[in-house]
């Protein structure tokens, strides 16, 4: 819908960043100034409603600086330390949404619909006389003296402050888009490279596609040449194209960022057994060569899932599966073990965009105060969210980011308004 309008705050982008900050905007302001959202999309917080599956993982109780990346990974402590975890909990628990915190830290609504959170945020906002306006896409902005002139597809706006909520590049059937950017690049503001994030992960697939559909605990690294970039325990999927589930997700970012520069080779290296200690394995191996009538073909049937036991074989280079075991020497099971703790397959890329949760890179941090995000460049401009170069790992890590910039720049916003006043 086209529209004229003028606001004390408008806030672009009516996602998880936008709808907070119109809240604790709105709340602060105390009916003295006028808070408007501005979202392309018909409905806001559409990429909400899909957070963990329709779950919505809120939050983490160890939001530690560890777990958030970019080019200037120092930039979100002052922020995540002015709202914390317990912050997110309280501001959710006002608005009608409990929380449970699991053993993990990840935190959650205690319904586990994210529906119910976006319906929460929503009618706070209402309540409290935020102005949705839907369906107006922000094109271009122009600071002016007493505030900043917006151009959109159809009508213009005006607005003493603007708040940047126009998330990133990432799942563009949810609104992400690398266009929005321009809005911050136009004046001035640099971007730094993009690129995916807790993304599935693409890899040769002569024996991954045998695998397909199935699920292990299992330990995975990803090694640049031979060098080890990151490693991480926990459920992997495996799938027609490559890698999935949790753990390869974690910390898939490291693939992303070596498709883009590409240099030199990507290898997954799985750990199937983890939990198993190298003689334990040995032992077991040794045991199953003694079991009368067994052929290669079960020789890891219990130990491992069967089809799962048969491809680590065969990428092991065992291929005749009517052997009988009882004519492995020590040395081959030495290779089995080998295959078995680090099976390593070759990693050709990521997903993209299309299907990744997040996007690494953004806005260059460096242009904006790290106590209010206001930007250093232009005045009364400020931004939060997934927009910023400013990533976090799965887990819930980044909507805390999202509420807690949100926060910042809200507060900061009312501090302007009131020093202009
Ligand atoms: C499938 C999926 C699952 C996820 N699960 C989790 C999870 O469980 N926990 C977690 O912490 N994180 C999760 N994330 C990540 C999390 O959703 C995002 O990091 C977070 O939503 C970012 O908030 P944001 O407000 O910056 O951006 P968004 O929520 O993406 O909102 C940006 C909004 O701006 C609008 N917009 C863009 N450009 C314009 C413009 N020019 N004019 C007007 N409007 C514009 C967009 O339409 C969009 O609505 C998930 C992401 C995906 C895709």
């Amino acid at each position: 819908m086209a529209s004229v309008g003028w606001y004390d705050i408008l806030i672009i982008g009516g996602g998880s960043a936008g709808l907070a900050a119109s809240i604790f905007a709105a709340r602060s302001a105390k009916g003295r100034y006028s808070v408007a959202i501005a979202e392309k999309q018909p409905r806001v917080g559409r990429k909400l409603l899909a957070t963990g599956n329709g779950t919505c993982n809120i939050s983490n109780s160890a939001a530690v600086m560890k777990r958030y990346h970019g080019n200037h990974p120092e930039f979100p402590q002052i922020v995540l330390e002015g709202f914390s975890s317990e912050d997110t909990c309280a501001f959710f628990e006002s608005i009608g949404v409990e929380c449970t915190v699991r053993a993990d830290g990840r935190i959650y609504p205690l319904c586990v619909q994210s529906g119910a959170v976006l319906d929460c945020m929503r009618l706070e906002a209402q309540s409290l006389g935020v102005q949705e306006l839907c369906e107006l896409n922000v094109t271009a902005l122009h600071k002016e003296k007493n505030g900043f002139r917006l151009a959109t597809g159809g009508g213009k706006l005006f607005s003493r402050v603007v708040l940047i909520c126009t998330g990133g590049a990432a799942s563009p059937s949810l609104g992400g888009s690398a266009e929005a950017y321009s809005l911050l690049s136009a004046s001035g503001h640099t971007r730094t490279p993009l690129f995916p994030s807790i993304v599935q992960v693409r890899t040769d697939t002569q024996y991954i596609k045998s695998v397909k559909g199935i699920r292990v605990d299992a330990r995975i690294s990803f090694m640049r040449n031979r060098e080890r970039l990151a490693s991480e325990k926990g459920e992997i999927l495996f799938t027609e194209y490559g890698l999935s589930g949790p753990a390869v997700m974690q910390i898939s970012r490291h693939v992303s960022d070596w498709e883009r520069r590409k240099q030199g080779k990507m290898t997954a290296v799985l750990n199937l057994l983890p939990d198993m200690n190298k003689e334990n394995l040995m032992a077991s191996l040794r045991r199953r060569t003694i079991m009368q009538g067994r052929t290669m073909g079960d020789l890891l049937t219990g130990l491992l899932q069967k089809r799962l036991g048969q491809t680590v074989l065969r990428a092991a280079g065992f291929h005749d599966f009517n052997l009988p075991v009882t004519a492995l020497k020590d040395n081959d099971l030495v290779r089995i073990a080998a295959g078995i703790v680090g099976w390593e397959i070759e990693v050709t890329g990521s997903q993209g965009f299309g299907s990744a949760q997040v996007t690494a890179g953004g806005i260059d941090t460096d242009d904006f105060n790290p106590m209010t995000l206001e930007s250093k460049l232009v005045p009364g401009l400020f931004a939060a969210g997934e927009v910023l170069d400013v990533d976090g790992d799965c887990g819930g890590f980044n909507l805390q980011w999202a509420w807690a910039s949100a926060y910042a720049a809200s507060k900061a916003m009312i501090a302007l308004l009131d020093t202009e006043k």
